[in-house]
């Protein structure tokens, strides 16, 4: 036994990086949630390699002030809440700030980044956690950030990476969540040059639907909305003759942010009653608002998991709605055909 001694830094926030950064899936939704916070209204990302090689966020966000770029690599350093108050009315996405030092201290990252009316931008290169540059550079404003050979000095998270076709596609799978949770934000996903999901951003959900599931699928979906003094609900779910043999096609966004529950999907799996086959879902995309104060989004590092207050309330709500969609579209058939 030796001594008991306070971690670097730099070695404490590889052990971050552990519990939020597992993959290259991991370092996008980080990123592209600080442009979305950042109110970006477009949002590209670049990524060769399923994102092993190379991940490039580009948006033109807000930026970062040049006397700060640094700041935000340090652990908890956060623009986005300075108070136990804010704890409990979190509107951003981000919070924790961990993600960057966690991807800088296992990766090369290249940020470069300006606001508006700002005469210069800041340009800063930090490798496994140590600072190797940081000058001025051109104004356009916005954050253009490059991850580079992720978990090159952590070998054991290297190994555990699977196939680039599987990493690849948990990428896609993040981005179409984002995609669907904010039609607001145009967004565009490239691999090797390859153009594999790209929104418009112009607020029309039908149209996010239909790049990320296809355009066949979207005009067998049903728009829904339903709003009662706690919550409001509007979105998407498809035709009880389109269907998925599981679960994963149901998205479920609060206030903005794609969370997994599986009292709220199996909400959606009930209103259809006994018109789904046994072991077929359906499609939906359910866009939740409620009082940021009946969530609490601090469970987890990587924040899928929510506590919610009055969960069973908003699980009837959502399986009254679902029914009476359903049920209506049964009574007037082809109700869908001006899409
Ligand atoms: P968090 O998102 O939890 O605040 P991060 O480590 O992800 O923590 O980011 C730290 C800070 O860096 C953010 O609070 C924000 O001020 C700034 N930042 C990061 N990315 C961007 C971006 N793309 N545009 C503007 N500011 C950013
Ligand atoms: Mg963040």
């Amino acid at each position: 036994m030796t001594q008991i001694q306070t971690l670097s830094e730099n070695l404490s926030n590889q052990i971050a990086a552990g519990e939020v950064i597992e993959r290259p899936a991991s370092v996008v939704k980080e990123l592209v949630e600080n442009a979305i916070d950042a109110q970006a209204q477009h949002i590209d990302v670049l990524v060769e390699e399923a994102g092993i090689k190379s991940i490039r966020v580009i948006d033109d966000g807000v930026g970062i002030p040049s006397a700060e770029v640094l700041k935000a690599f340090e652990r908890h350093a956060t623009s986005k809440i300075t108070s136990r108050h804010d704890l409990f009315r979190i509107q951003s996405l981000g919070f924790r700030g961990e993600a960057l030092p966690s991807i800088a201290s296992v990766s090369d990252v290249v940020l470069q980044t300006a606001q508006s009316g700002a005469h210069e931008g800041r340009h800063v290169h930090i490798k496994g956690g140590e600072v190797l540059e940081e000058r001025g550079a051109t104004a356009r404003v916005g954050t253009d950030i490059t991850v580079e050979d992720l978990f090159y000095n952590t070998p054991a998270r290297l190994k555990y990476l699977k196939s680039q076709a599987t990493e690849l596609s948990k990428i896609v799978d993040v981005m179409n969540r984002l995609a669907l949770s904010h039609p607001n934000v145009g967004f565009r996903l490239v691999h090797h040059q390859k153009e594999i999901l790209k929104t418009a951003g112009n607020g029309q959900l039908q149209q996010v639907v239909a790049a990320v599931y296809g355009v066949q699928q979207a005009r067998k979906m049903l728009t829904f909305n339903a709003e009662d003094s706690d919550f409001k609900l509007n979105g998407l779910t498809s035709l009880p003759e389109l269907t998925r043999a599981n679960r994963s096609y149901i998205s479920i966004m609060i206030n903005g942010r794609y969370i997994k529950n599986y009292q709220l999907s199996n909400a959606v799996v009930k209103g259809y009653g006994s018109k789904l086959m046994v072991g077929r879902f359906p499609i939906s995309v359910l866009e939740i608002e409620m009082d940021p104060l009946l969530i609490d989004v601090n469970v987890h590092p990587q924040k899928h998991e929510v506590r919610l207050s009055k969960e069973a309330e908003l699980v009837d709500l959502i399986e009254k709605t679902i029914y009476d969609r359903i049920s209506k579209e049964n009574l007037i058939p082809n109700a869908y055909q001006n899409y």
